[in-house]
């Protein structure tokens, strides 16, 4: 059953030099269980699709649905919500809070929610087990290698135990082995049931995930396998 399905979605931008159409009319449909690779050159618009996709970005017109939710039809404060259940984000730079450790760096997006103290302590140690990084779950982000940091980011964006991850070439800035560690430990999470959608310049990803897409022009085509 499809979880995540695009109508007709077109996006601009309109700056002081004019309109960018970044998106056209995207039409996509992604089931439950599946390991997107969203690939196309620079500047086709793949940051754009993804954040609209994940519910950051208002598309100009068109329809995002997930689980059946109109979700650029929810108010605003809905919305924060629908984020907060469905969506886990990675982005290329980690974006990890400096002076915070690996373990608080992971209890950021359990804050607000209703979990005691503890409990959020004992969960984000839970989820950094998961990702290999259990015993230096209390360093700082610069005592950790760029890849650590990277699984850190993960975990981060797994522990309220999200519908989708969705990864902006979250191997981008990593050496080859880095990488493949990353996409391993993608793979598990995906085998565990976890949707991922994955901005990716990169062919050789192509060997972890279940499906390919293409854009170009504003425009998305299938990547046959
Ligand atoms: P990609 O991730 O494939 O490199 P983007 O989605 O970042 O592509 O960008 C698609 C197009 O939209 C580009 O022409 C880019 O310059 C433009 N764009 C992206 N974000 C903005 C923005 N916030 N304001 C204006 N133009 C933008
Ligand atoms: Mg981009």
């Amino acid at each position: 059953m499809s979880l995540l399905k695009v109508c007709n979605v077109k996006k601009s931008y309109g700056g002081e030099d004019g309109v960018v159409e970044a998106l056209t009319n995207i039409n996509l449909e992604i089931n439950e269980g599946e390991f997107l690779a969203l690939m196309g050159p620079s500047g086709s618009g793949k940051s754009t699709l993804l954040s609209i996709l994940g519910g950051l970005n208002t598309p100009t017109s068109g329809k995002l649905m997930i689980d059946g939710i109109d979700v650029y039809a929810l108010p605003s404060e809905r919305l924060a919500d629908f984020r907060h259940e469905y969506v886990g984000f990675v982005f290329q730079q980690y974006q990890l809070i400096p002076y915070l450790t690996a373990l608080e760096n992971v209890m950021l997006p359990l804050a607000i929610t209703s979990h005691p103290g503890k409990e959020q302590r004992d969960m984000a140690q839970r989820v950094l087990n998961k990702v290999g990084l259990g015993t230096k779950s209390l360093r700082l982000p610069n005592q950790l290698s760029g890849g650590e940091q990277n699984r850190v980011a993960v975990a981060r964006a797994i522990v309220n135990r999200p519908v989708i991850i969705f990864a902006d070439e979250p191997t981008g800035s990593l050496d080859s082995k880095t990488a493949k560690e990353l996409l391993e430990l993608f793979q598990a999470l995906n085998q565990d049931g976890l949707t991922i959608i994955m901005v990716t310049h990169n062919q050789e990803n192509l060997a972890w995930v279940t499906r390919a897409v293409y854009i170009r022009d504003g425009v998305l085509s299938e990547i046959p396998r």
